[in-house]
């Protein structure tokens, strides 16, 4: 997953996960002095949830003298998830959320020069998504799922996943025994219903057939190795509005932000209509 001399930006939300990952690769990263490690927090603009997250993940990159970058949705796209979520929408909050802050650790991995991108999903985040895809029905997603890297023009960071194959109980176990300070609030948003089904159904089957979390993830991958040559599902190509990497013309956060700043153009009309109205 990584060079020597990698400049490794690491996705910090201030979670179990991701502080836990920031711990392990600050400990490999001293033994490699071209190696550098750069934290990553994204604001989505989510009033008295991020602002706990924030501070923890300040709190631990003072500990690890690890320098520390925000990016909020506000700088970049002018909108926070608090406005977005209180826009009435067909999507769920999560949907805009996953999106837009991949967007944000692209751009935020670029700007700080890095080489890598590294996120903390574990073995039971990467189940779940590969059941959700099936469930949705999204057979591009799934012949995406390989962890072989991307080659693509676009402005982009690889990604690398360390804690892939690691079970959440055990990075649990990890911020415990290491007395990890991380956020425990929930997002008031919620997580998707369709996941928190697919965790509970998940953590049941794993009960009673220990390892089946990692054959399903071995599974897919094998899946999507098998169809490398044949599928377009893995090319991506530099979107024409912003150039991020995307399988499409435009990529899907373009597509998000375009249909929001529509909706809330149409909301002042009618706000201004109303006042017309009224006057
Ligand atoms: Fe974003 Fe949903 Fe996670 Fe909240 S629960 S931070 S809205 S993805
Ligand atoms: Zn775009």
């Amino acid at each position: 997953m990584l060079e020597l001399n990698d400049t490794i930006a690491v996705a910090l939300s201030g979670g179990k996960d991701s502080v836990a990952l920031l711990r392990i690769l600050w400990k490999l990263e001293r033994r490699y002095p071209p190696a550098r490690l750069v934290a990553l927090t994204v604001d989505e603009g989510i009033s008295g949830y991020r602002t706990e997250a924030i501070s923890i993940s300040r709190e631990v990159c003072n500990a690890l003298n690890i320098d520390h970058v925000v990016v909020s949705f506000d700088d970049l796209f002018g909108v926070t998830m608090d406005e977005i979520a209180s826009k009435p929408s067909e999507l769920r909050p999560c949907s805009y959320c996953g999106v837009l802050r991949r967007k944000a650790l692209n751009g935020g991995a670029l700007s700080v020069g890095a080489t890598k991108l590294a996120t903390a999903h574990n073995l039971d985040d990467e189940a779940q998504t590969v059941l959700l895809n099936v469930m949705h029905g999204d057979v591009e997603r799934i012949l995406r799922a390989s962890s072989a890297p991307v080659k693509t023009e676009a402005r982009f960071v690889p990604r690398i996943k360390p804690l892939a194959e690691v079970p959440e109980r055990e990075t649990t176990l990890y911020a415990y025994a290491t007395g990890t300070r991380f956020q425990s609030q929930p997002c008031p948003y919620g997580h998707e219903a369709m996941r928190s089904d697919i965790r509970i159904m998940l953590n049941r089957l794993e009960l009673k057939h220990p390892g089946v979390k990692h054959t399903i993830c071995r599974s897919v991958e094998r899946l999507s190795e098998s169809f490398q040559e044949t599928s377009t599902a893995r090319v991506f190509r530099a979107c024409s509005v912003c150039g991020d990497p995307t399988p499409n013309n435009e990529c899907e956060a373009c597509k998000m932000l375009k249909t929001l700043k529509a909706s809330s153009r149409t909301n002042s009309e009618s706000v201004s209509v109303h006042a017309v109205r009224s006057r």
